[in-house]
């Protein structure tokens, strides 16, 4: 016991001695620690940690300090052949020698790659899953394996394996070769997203059930939550970029190929520099819209979902849904994309009723079994309240997650709903209402309608329609005209989002479902909030902060900086940027934002004080500490 303890103690602190030396990190962060050193020691993990959370430096390290130890090569297996460029460029920037097989590279490339693994010196190797279980691969793997050169596997996105997951990917099905094969060889499984079931599932199929589980707390303290009505969406987008994110870099999400595009086109026209990205466009312009959101500063990128797996572009200011994604795992994980720098970043999302009724629809039409629908429908749920949620927004999302936390409240990165609690209303007896209305229509004639009509009908307009259908005359005709129209669209979402109200055929009629009887019976209490009004309190707190509550996050630079500071800034920025475009490189992999910001801000006169900043490693200061200090001077 007492030696054991030791080992893990020795290991850990020259861990952090690397850490600091190799990554110009201080400490790590939350469960990196342990994890480093029970790898290290020769067990297998599955780790569980939002998306910025830090996982890489959990399989790097102790693939770094096993190779120190003579144990050779550790394998990196990641779905994402397009980002292996840039994840071993910078470790090759911060001293490791790394390299990566794929189809990109060149049978020359790729034999000179395979000697340097088979000789050993290659500290970690990334490939896809299709590449390690080829013949060809496995053979060297064993080749390795009896030399006592293989160090470990990594198996990145590890949801892939599973079909509960939402990316489910069949050549990872294959990997379970790893466990038979190379038995004894540790291997560490990393995933941002995983619920009970996936994790189950994945557990069971990479044979991981004596692997010790890592879960972090998934709660991204830097990231604001924010969910606003649909009006017009784009405007809203527009004004959202305008107001808070002028010139960052950010990722709006859309449902449709066709939306990217009008959208990528729209902002553009509007003075946003934005591409978009979807599986449509052909894979040459794919890669080079990705590398210029990867290389170049502030631009948007509007894509569908086919984006943004393993995107680690640090910087990413925000992330923004024009549509709602199908469930809570994928918003999250969406929206974890923004400042994995932990600078402050915000998810925005514009959500309204025809969102609801796309995505049920979606699902209904889908061809799956039914147990499936029924596990997406629930999902779809889950998210649907959290949208319509009138409190905490993290509360909630961690709530799903399992986690258990207090609301973010006072927080720098508050969510919309702390931030400015909305005002609530009792909707009941409006439900009702709207409820006796959709079944009025039915008894009249047997005749089903749409949403607006039955808002007309409700707030006692004469339309054409009504007159057409001489709906007048019902007892439901203007009973709810206290009620706005923009409240009686929530009040409509939200019977739809609870399952008292579906959507059927091309027009989206109205349809009650069997649980409305308990609203029209009073049994349920609805309070909704009311749309676009602050609560009494929110809007009391505003008006005293004054101006001083305009926010000013969001904008580079990341630390507020004198004038000789940004000119410092924006110097460093130039010269990283130089350099990248000669490296071939993304900025970022030079030095963060956040690094730059920090030198900009103590502008340090010497080396040492260089290699104080948080993300100088040795071999960076080395490299770049003479240039640094002439940037800073000049
Ligand atoms: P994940 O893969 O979990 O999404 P990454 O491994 O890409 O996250 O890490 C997210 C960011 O946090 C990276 O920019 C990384 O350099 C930084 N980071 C990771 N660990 C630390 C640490 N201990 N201290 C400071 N920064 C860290
Ligand atoms: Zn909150």
């Amino acid at each position: 016991m007492t030696s054991a303890c030791l080992v893990t103690h020795s290991a850990d602190s020259s861990a952090v001695a690397i850490l600091h030396e190799l990554f110009g990190y201080k400490d790590f962060r939350g469960a990196q620690a342990e994890i480093v050193a029970h790898v290290l020691s020769g067990g297998d993990a599955l780790v569980l940690m939002p998306t910025g959370g830090g996982k890489s430096l959990c399989y790097q390290l102790p693939a770094i300090m096993r190779h120190r130890a003579g144990h050779g090569v550790a394998v990196v297996v990641s779905p994402l052949i397009a980002l292996m460029h840039d994840q071993v460029g910078a470790l090759e920037v911060a001293g490791v020698h790394a390299a990566f097989i794929n189809s990109t590279l060149t049978l020359e490339e790729t034999q000179r790659i395979e000697r340097e693994m088979l000789s050993g010196r290659l500290v970690l190797l990334y490939v896809a899953p299709e590449r390690l279980t080829t013949p060809r691969m496995l053979a060297q793997l064993d080749s390795l394996r009896e030399r006592g050169l293989l160090s470990l596997f990594a198996i990145d996105e590890a949801h892939c394996v599973s079909q509960w997951g939402h990316d489910f990917r069949e050549d990872y099905q294959a990997l379970n070769v790893l466990h038979e094969r190379y038995a004894g060889v540790p291997r560490i499984a990393l995933t941002a997203t995983a619920d009970d079931l996936t994790r189950a599932d994945v557990i069971e199929r990479l044979a991981l059930s004596e692997a010790r589980v890592f879960i972090s707390s998934f709660d991204r303290p830097n990231i604001r939550y924010a969910v606003v009505e649909k009006d017009d969406a784009r405007r809203q987008l527009l004004h959202f970029i305008q107001e808070e994110h002028q010139g960052d870099a950010g990722i709006v999400y859309c449902q449709s190929r066709r939306k990217v595009d009008e959208t990528a086109v729209w902002l553009d026209r509007q003075g946003i520099s934005a591409l978009p990205y979807h599986a449509g466009l052909a894979a040459e312009v794919r890669r080079r819209h990705q590398d210029r959101f990867l290389r170049d500063e502030g631009l948007v990128m509007v894509a569908t979902i086919a984006f943004g797996m393993g995107i680690d572009k640090p910087d990413v200011r925000f992330v923004a849904h024009l549509d709602l994604p199908k469930n809570i795992e994928g918003y999250y994980q969406e929206t974890g994309r923004a400042g994995r720098d932990g600078l402050p970043a915000d998810a925005w999302m514009a959500y309204g009723l025809a969102d609801v009724v796309n995505q049920r629809r979606m699902i209904d039409e889908s061809p799956a079994v039914e147990a499936f629908k029924r596990n997406q429908r629930g999902k779809l749920d889950a998210l649907l309240s959290l949208a319509e949620a009138h409190d905490c927004r993290r509360v909630r999302l961690l709530a799903y997650f399992g986690e258990a936390s207090v609301v973010c409240g006072a927080h720098q990165n508050a969510c919309d709903n702390c931030l400015n609690p909305p005002a609530t209303w009792d909707a009941t007896e409006a439900a009702r209402k709207a409820l006796s209305g959709v079944y009025r229509f039915l008894q009249q004639r047997g005749q089903r309608f749409g949403a607006g009509h039955l808002i007309d009908v409700l707030r006692g307009k004469t339309t054409e329609k009504v007159a057409q259908f001489g709906h007048e005359s019902l007892t439901t005709f203007g009973i709810g005209s206290d009620v706005s129209e923009a409240q009686w669209r929530v009040v409509l979402r939200q019977l739809i989002a609870l399952g008292y109200l579906q959507t059927e055929g091309d027009y989206n009629t109205l349809e009650l479902t069997p649980a409305a009887r308990e609203v029209l019976r009073g049994e349920v209490q609805i309070t909704l909030r009311q749309p676009g009004v602050a609560s009494k309190a929110a809007r009391v707190a505003k008006r005293g902060k004054g101006t001083s509550a305009q926010r000013t996050r969001g904008k580079s630079p990341p630390l507020p900086l004198d004038e000789a500071g940004l000119a410092r800034f924006e110097a460093l920025k130039a010269w990283r940027g130089e350099l990248a475009r000669e490296r071939k490189l993304p900025a970022y992999v030079i030095f963060h934002d956040a690094t730059l910001a920090e030198m900009a801000h103590t502008a340090p006169g010497s080396l040492e004080a260089i290699e104080n900043i948080s993300g100088v490693g040795a071999k960076k200061l080395e490299a770049y500490g003479r240039d640094i200090l002439r940037v800073l001077g000049g």
